[in-house]
């Protein structure tokens, strides 16, 4: 399989280049040139089949130039193993209709581990076979540092820098991140905010030199691999909800649009998918987008859904792309527009298509506290506010066929969000067994002024050391 960017300038590339380099040099995002697709009689095939069985065959495609099935099968497996819950992705009924993905038994109790963990095992792997090393900076609000770290932990081939915004991220994030031992692993605390964080890993990547130097590496959510990871979970739910059957409604807690988006490749691969529902906070540019047809720009403000506490949803250029016909020049001709002005608004035959697929909900935070409530008091689960606001999102959808199932996608544990938590249904949800010692093991990090040069002096010296 080769990849093309969005923007339809950048070079065409294998696997292994498009996991390294991440964004496209066009300033694109990489897409597969084509959907790769199972027939009915293939998906009965895949029934039968474990989580890690379903991962091999749902990625094999997407990688074939580069992995041999053998090599796939070894890096999804150590992917895996570390999580807790022996059915990786447990689906549990809510209602007749409803149902709950609970996508939190990995290391850092948030979705975004389904990813990380493979493309932590796909990075070493690459760059074992091409003797190169990389060293990754990123930025985070809460959730990706920590997994990215437990992806990258003790691997020689990585160096890994996190830079959080020093007092602004909950303890427990915090400590998920603080409490890793390893040594290629380094958490820098800047005097600053997120964006300043993100600001400053910006520059890094800006400066050539530097970026050359220490071969910088990126793994936010743009990065293609990521994506391919979380196909697998829509496969899984669906084949064991009636696909190919029946179709099933997917309903998604959406920030960056990276997690739904992968719905939406599984429903092109040949899924049955009714529809998807898409829940925001009140940071609802995507809402407003379904509702009006222009996509435009507002400022964040802080809620208790804190990861999906964004205004620009990157991985939207994806579905873009899809919508104009993979059209790169149109799409770039949108992307500038929206640069320049903060707004941009689709034609009608994509609206409409859009519109066919996605249906989008936004919950206040008192709303999503009621949700808490309400779900905890009928049916003793504890959600988080992420995941509360992805089941109303999933409840409220209508014009669909009476009887089709309903996944809601569970992206955090609610130990991660005690504190909203513990106020929307009067319960304080503990950490499960193995991170009940979280907060007695040490911690270690840099507190780090919001200056650019001595980030990088920090970073040359341990890469150096
Ligand atoms: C990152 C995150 C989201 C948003 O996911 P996107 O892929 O950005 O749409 C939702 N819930 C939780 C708990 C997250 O960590």
């Amino acid at each position: 399989m080769k990849y093309v960017s969005t923007r339809g300038k950048a070079p065409v590339l294998g696997f292994d280049d498009v996991l390294l380099s991440g964004l496209a040099r066009d300033g694109g995002l990489y897409v597969p040139e084509s959907w790769p697709t199972f027939s009915a009689a293939e998906m009965k095939r895949l029934r039968g089949l474990s989580y890690t069985g379903l991962a091999v065959e749902v990625m094999a495609p997407f990688v074939s130039d580069c992995l041999s099935r053998e090599e796939l099968a070894g890096l999804v497996a150590r992917a895996y193993a570390p999580f807790s819950h022996t059915a990786i992705a447990p689906l549990k009924q809510l209602d007749t209709n409803l149902w709950l993905m609970e996508l939190f038994s990995g290391p850092t109790l948030a979705f975004k581990d389904y990813a990380l963990q493979f493309l932590g095992q796909a990075f070493d792997h690459v760059l074992k076979k091409r003797g190169e090393k990389v060293t990754i900076v990123g930025a985070t609000s809460g959730d990706t540092g920590s997994a990215a770290i437990e992806a990258c932990r003790d691997r020689e081939a990585i160096d890994i820098f996190i830079l959080f915004p020093n007092g602004r991220v909950s303890d427990v994030q915090r400590r998920q991140m603080t409490t890793v031992p390893s040594s290629n692993v380094r958490c820098l605390a800047l005097d600053g905010t997120f964006d300043d964080c993100q600001d400053a890993v910006k520059a890094m990547f800006n400066h050539t030199a530097f970026r050359d130097r220490y071969n910088l590496s990126a793994v936010n959510s743009i990065n293609w691999a990521r994506i391919m990871a979380q196909v697998v979970y829509y496969f899984w739910a669906g084949l064991r909800l009636g696909a190919p059957e029946r179709p099933v409604v997917f309903s998604v807690p959406t920030g960056n649009f990276g997690n739904v988006f992968a719905g939406f490749v599984a429903e092109k691969m040949g899924l049955p998918v009714a529809r998807f529902g898409i829940g925001s906070n009140s940071n609802d540019i995507l809402t407003r987008f379904f509702e009006t047809g222009a996509m435009t720009m507002a400022g964040v403000v802080p809620t208790i859904s804190p990861s999906m506490d964004i205004q620009v949803s990157s991985n939207f250029e994806r579905l873009l792309f899809d919508l104009c016909g993979r059209n790169g020049a149109e799409v770039e001709r949108m992307m500038l527009q929206f640069r320049q002005s903060g707004s941009y608004a689709l034609e009608e035959t994509a609206l409409a298509a859009a519109r066919a697929r996605f249906s989008g909900l936004r919950l206040s935070d008192a709303e999503t506290q009621a949700v808490i409530r309400e779900i905890h008091a009928t049916t003793g689960e504890l959600l988080d506010p992420h995941s509360a606001i992805g089941v109303e999102a999933g409840r409220r959808l209508t014009g669909i066929e009476p009887g089709t199932p309903v996944v809601c996608l569970a992206t955090a544990h609610p130990a991660k969000f005690p504190q909203a938590v513990q106020d929307a249904s009067g319960v304080y949800p503990g950490l499960p067994a193995r991170l009940s010692d979280l907060f007695d093991r040490p911690e270690r990090m840099t507190v780090i002024p919001n200056d650019v040069a001595a980030i990088e002096r920090f970073v040359a010296e341990q890469v150096e050391s």
